[in-house]
C-alpha cells in the first residue's frame, strides 16, 4: 500500500492559470471524491488538532467548509462559518485585508463565539496567510482563543506562516 501523503498528493490536481494567469490552482475535488483520501484527511486533521482541545471549529468559505465541518463533528466541537461580505444573515463583525489584486472582506456572526472559547481555524489552502490572519482577528475580537490553525495544503513558498507568527499551524501537504 502506498504512503498516505503520497495518496493525498496524487489526488490534488494542479490547474495552471486559474482563476487568473500565473496562479496554479490546487484543485482538491479529486481528493474529496476519493473516499479513502477524504477520510484520511479528516482523520489526520482531527488527530493533529487533538480531540478534547477545541470548543469550536471555524471554517472559511467556501472550500474550508467542506473540510472544517467533518473535523468539527469528529472533534465533538461546534462549527462556525466565516463568509465573504454580505452572506451572513445576522449581526456580523468584519475584517478587510489586501489580496494581490484588490481587497477582501470576511465576516463572522457577532454571537458565534463566546469569551474564552478554544477555537481551531480550518481552511483548505494556506497561501499568503492573509485570510487566516483576518479570521484570527475576528475570532479574537469575539473573545475566542485561537488554539490552532489547520490546512489541508500549505503553499510554503508564499511564506504564509510569517503572517501567522505565534499561532500553532498544522498542514498535511506542503508545496
Ligand atoms: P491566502 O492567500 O492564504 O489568504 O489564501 C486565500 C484563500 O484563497 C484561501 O482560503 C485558499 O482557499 C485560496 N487559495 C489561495 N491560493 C490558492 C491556490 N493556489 N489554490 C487553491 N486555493 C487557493
Amino acid at each position: 500500500m502506498r504512503d498516505a501523503s503520497e495518496l493525498l498528493r496524487s489526488r490534488v490536481r494542479d490547474v495552471p492559470d486559474f482563476p487568473q494567469p500565473g496562479i496554479v490552482f490546487k484543485d482538491i475535488t479529486p481528493l474529496l471524491a476519493d473516499p479513502v483520501a477524504l477520510s484520511r484527511v479528516i482523520d489526520e486533521l482531527v488527530v493533529g488538532l487533538g480531540r478534547g482541545t477545541i470548543d469550536k471549529v471555524v471554517g472559511i468559505e467556501a472550500r474550508g467548509f467542506i473540510v472544517a465541518a467533518p473535523v468539527a463533528y469528529h472533534m465533538a466541537a461546534g462549527f462556525v462559518p466565516i463568509r465573504k461580505r454580505g452572506k451572513l444573515p445576522w449581526k456580523t463583525e468584519q475584517e478587510s485585508y489586501q489580496l494581490e489584486y484588490g481587497e477582501e472582506t470576511i465576516e463572522i456572526h457577532a454571537d458565534a463565539i463566546t469569551q474564552g472559547e478554544r477555537i481551531a481555524i480550518v481552511d483548505d489552502v494556506l497561501a499568503t496567510g492573509g485570510t487566516a490572519a483576518a479570521a484570527s482577528r475576528l475570532v479574537e475580537r469575539l473573545g475566542g482563543t485561537v488554539v490552532s490553525m489547520a490546512f489541508l495544503i500549505e503553499l510554503a513558498f508564499l511564506k504564509g506562516r510569517e503572517k501567522l507568527e505565534g499561532y500553532d499551524i498544522l498542514s498535511l501537504l506542503q508545496y
